[in-house]
């Protein structure tokens, strides 16, 4: 990540707005905010392959769901956050991973510039082909602030998008188990 780069267009940026950047409260504001970029966008440098590589034999290859896994993401048309709850299911084919790994991947996806329903795809794709599942289903229920402070200013408003890979795709009644099961 180029952090000099980052500060350079903080500093434009304010300008174009028409603050003053050597005020004292904006002072440090570039450093901060190319501080943070290391953070929240910490995806573009990760992989998900490298917590879905390690895996354990499955004992059986039932339905695994991880469900209210929070995050939070920046909308990539108007970099602003959108943020909320992805629940993610896969069904094995003989091999599973850790828990925690399906969180580390919703991460690894969200931590970049974003748009919710690539967001979804993406993290269902990375599972069907790391893993080699039998299917696998993600949903996301998110509030984007591009929605809520601005344009058409809707506070509540949710959205929901959901991908189903494999097995999901053919077999409604795993559909329904799954949003049951999040429910
Ligand atoms: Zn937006």
């Amino acid at each position: 990540m180029d952090k000099e780069k980052i500060e350079q267009a903080v500093r434009l940026f304010l300008e174009g707005i028409g603050e003053n950047v050597d005020r004292e409260g904006l002072v440090d504001t570039p450093r901060r905010i190319s501080n943070m970029c290391e953070e929240i966008f910490a995806g573009l440098e990760d992989d998900a392959s490298k917590y879905l590589s390690v895996t354990f034999e499955a004992q059986n290859n039932e339905m695994i769901i991880e469900k209210d896994i929070n995050f939070y993401s920046m909308c990539e048309h108007h970099i602003l956050p959108f943020y909320g709850k992805a629940h993610v299911a896969y069904i094995p084919n003989g091999k599973v991973v850790g828990i925690s790994k399906l969180a580390r991947t919703v991460d690894v996806f969200a931590k970049r510039p974003q748009i919710q329903e690539q967001m979804t795809a993406q993290i269902a794709d990375a599972i069907m082909e790391e893993l080699g599942a039998k299917g696998a289903m993600v949903m996301i229920e998110a509030k984007h602030l591009c929605m809520s402070m601005r344009g058409i200013k809707k506070q509540d408003a949710q959205t929901v998008t959901y991908v189903t890979r494999g097995e999901f795709t053919s077999n409604v009644d795993l559909q329904d188990k799954f949003f049951n099961l999040v429910k």
